[in-house]
């Protein structure tokens, strides 16, 4: 097996280029996809200031090794998620990677900050995990964006990750999504402009690119993941590469150059706007359509007063 670049020893087959890689031309493939990606979308520009979302795995430290090594300046962001040792583990290798380097990683933590934890904030507030989780960390992130005055929000979105919720999204025909389900999203109503520049790269891709690179990850996935649909519909198109490869790419890339702007009006079937009007949230400050934002109105039920014998209150426990 030889490199299509060097004609040296590969080590590593990448089927939808029909090719394989040294080490070396391995990781410069990496770097010019995701610059291909950065300048086909324009996405960043220099001089900006970035933000990327980092969960200590390997698509969020892989992005962040890849910009700086692009020579963008880049600056982290942690959310604690309160799942048990798999956050606590991962916190440890965001930090770690950050700290090695010598770049600035700022962290909240919901249980800390919010008084809520994903697993029991969930229970409480009546929501399914994944659900509370996702909400949360869309608004801790756009927070710090906002905060700290950055000009984009990068997230280690991958092409498995894109293809299987465009996937979900074609099955149920979630018109008002397909037409959001772009790598960039520009700035609106005091959020940050979102970007997602490792979407030509796949999570064998990015693991690869963790190893070969020496960046230590998490690698358990989260143990709230199991039974998600998106494994499912992610697996589907696994089956399908396999036969096929490069299927992956042509349906998400020829979604992106042939279909999205046709959903890009597209409304929610309730009949509210997808971009609603904006004022300032009540409690918190964010951008929000209503008096109180999600977030807000999420941390609200998930911490609640509860009533507990002699007609007293309590706070809601929330595990450690
Ligand atoms: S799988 Fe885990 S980390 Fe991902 S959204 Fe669900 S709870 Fe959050
Ligand atoms: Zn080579
Ligand atoms: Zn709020």
């Amino acid at each position: 097996m030889k490199c299509r670049v060097c004609r040296g020893p590969a080590v590593i087959d990448v089927r939808r280029h029909n090719a394989n890689f040294c080490k070396q031309h391995f990781l410069r493939l990496c770097r010019d996809q995701t610059a291909k990606t950065i300048k086909q979308f324009s996405m960043l520009s220099e001089g900006e200031r970035i933000l990327v979302a980092v969960s200590g795995g390997k698509d969020s430290l892989a992005i962040w090794d890849i910009l700086i090594e692009l020579g963008y300046e880049v600056d982290g962001f942690y959310l604690g998620l309160g799942i048990g040792d798999y956050s606590d583990t991962s916190a440890e290798y965001a930090q770690r990677f950050a700290k090695e380097r010598g770049l600035t990683l700022h962290t909240k933590d919901l249980l800390r900050d919010h008084g809520f934890d994903v697993p029991n904030g969930s229970r409480a507030a009546k929501r399914a995990p994944c659900s509370a989780c996702g909400l949360s960390k869309r608004h801790c992130f756009d927070e710090a964006a906002r905060l700290g005055a950055y000009d984009a929000l990068v997230t280690g979105h991958n092409l498995d990750d894109e293809a299987a919720v465009l996937m979900g999204n074609v099955l149920h025909w979630q018109t008002e999504y397909l037409g959001r389900q772009l790598p960039v999203l520009a700035a609106q109503h005091g959020f940050p402009r979102k970007v997602k520049p490792l979407v030509r790269l796949t999570e064998r891709d990015t693991a690869a690119y963790c190893l070969l690179r020496g960046l230590d990850y998490l690698v358990d996935e989260c143990p709230i993941a199991a039974g998600n649909k998106h494994l499912s519909y992610k697996a589907a198109l696994n089956d399908i590469e396999r036969d096929s490869p490069g299927a992956k790419h042509a349906f998400y890339f020829r979604f992106l150059d042939q279909a999205a702007d046709r959903f890009a009006t597209a409304q929610p079937e309730d009949g509210a706007e997808v971009v609603a009007p904006v004022s300032p949230c009540t409690n918190c400050g964010a951008p929000c359509s209503n008096e109180v934002c999600a977030f807000c109105s999420l941390t609200m039920r998930a911490t609640e007063a509860v009533p507990i014998e002699m007609g007293a209150t309590r706070r809601r426990k929330v595990s450690p």
